[in-house]
């Protein structure tokens, strides 16, 4: 057991040190003035990564998936209709949150693999002339099978059929690693989590409201309390919290989007895009196909790869952890045994690449795919080298 190993799964991430620092912070009273030095510019700095100059940002000690039932909750009624596509185990998830708090949802399936279909959305929008359906929801990068969906091209569609539903986006496995334009493309509330982009612990669930989605408070009947984004507001005005907040955790978030920050957004953005190439070019050399099913829904995130029909990926997640004391992803749900998943957001250097890329071959190898050892690394590293 080295515990030391790099984790190779989409969230939690590798955690820079500076950050494992920022979290482990002296007990402070919360109710002390300090406490406002920290909860102003973790959430300015939230602003800034989703490049909005009018959301308000809010901090839930809670999870990606709190953040999923603090949009729902301050802005719908029970029997309000969403619309939604179900393309992986993330969207999946949300529609059964959405079920079980009695909203009706539409429900466009498509073949996991497959983005959102803008167009499926417009049509149905269209037809929606009574505009019954108040929201659409947005699995942004579906983390279950590494496909990216266009947010612009889903804002485009509801703007299209002229609708007013707003738009409810989960960019908890995209928001600090690819581009996130919460103003330009009109997200009406964005949702991530403390433990994927922002490379911290578990701990916090991150809502963005626009002035529109924040509006609907006064006339949105679900049942909330602890999510509540009217008692935090009025926390937050007075430089608190409604309840105890994970300081730690803040002072990590206020870190982490100063990290962000100064390397800049689009230095962030290109750097993912350069080490998940290189993650492709090796799965490439290994001659097996990504889960994702054309180039343009390539995640920069995560790679989703399909084993060969037959094989249970499964082992392969299971020997990397007891052999080799590394974590990759497993395929989720519908995807399980068929697909493992290699996660590479946040701080992954070139050498953790290349070391994950080469535990994934000795695994491979060692189950008896046919692979042949270096061979995704030497891809990996001929992309690294130049680019
Ligand atoms: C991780 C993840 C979630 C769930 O977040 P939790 O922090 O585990 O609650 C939701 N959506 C996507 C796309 C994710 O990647």
């Amino acid at each position: 057991m080295h515990n030391q190993n790099p984790v190779f799964i989409p969230g939690p991430t590798n955690m820079p040190e500076a950050l494992r620092r920022a979290v482990d912070m002296p007990t402070m009273d919360h109710r002390s003035a300090g406490f406002k030095d920290i909860l102003h510019p973790a959430l300015n700095g939230v602003k800034q990564v989703l490049k909005s100059e009018t959301a308000e940002v809010f901090l839930f000690p809670s999870t990606g998936s709190g953040g999923w039932e603090t949009a729902l909750s301050n802005t719908l009624s029970k029997g309000d209709k969403v619309l939604a596509c179900e393309n992986g185990m993330f969207s999946q998830k949300w529609i059964d949150m959405c079920q079980r708090h009695g909203l009706e949802v539409e429900v466009v399936s498509v073949p996991w693999g497959q983005g959102i279909p803008a167009h499926r959305y417009e049509e149905i929008l269209s037809a929606d002339s009574g505009h019954e359906i108040k929201a659409v929801l947005a699995t942004h990068n579906e983390t279950a099978t590494g496909v990216v969906s266009n947010i612009a091209a889903v804002r485009a569609a509801i703007n299209a059929a002229a609708h007013p539903a707003l738009l409810f986006v989960d960019g908890v496995s995209s928001i600090g690693s690819m581009d996130f334009r919460m103003d330009a493309w009109g997200v009406d509330v964005a949702i991530t989590g403390s433990q994927k982009g922002f490379m911290l612990p578990a701990g916090l669930a991150i809502a963005a409201f626009s002035p529109k989605a924040a509006a609907m408070i006064e006339t949105a009947t679900l049942p909330r309390w602890y999510f509540d984004i009217r008692d935090m507001r009025a926390g937050y005005a007075v430089n608190g919290f409604p309840y105890t907040p994970p300081v730690g955790m803040i002072n990590g978030l206020k870190m982490s989007t100063e990290m962000l920050l100064s390397e800049g957004l689009e230095n962030v953005f290109a750097r993912h895009a350069r080490i998940a190439e290189g993650v492709r070019k090796a799965v490439a050399a290994w001659d097996m196909p990504l889960y994702a099913q054309s180039p343009e829904l390539y995640s920069n995130s995560v790679s989703a790869i399909k084993t060969p029909e037959g094989f249970d990926a499964n082992e392969i997640v299971t020997l990397a952890s007891e052999k080799y004391d590394t974590a990759f992803g497993a395929g989720l749900g519908q995807v399980a045994g068929k697909l493992f998943r290699i996660g590479h957001l946040g701080s992954l250097p070139d050498v953790l690449a290349l070391a994950g890329i080469a535990t994934a071959e000795m695994c491979m190898k060692d189950l008896g795919l046919a692979i042949t050892l270096g061979s995704g690394v030497a891809a990996a590293q001929e992309h690294y080298r130049t680019v």
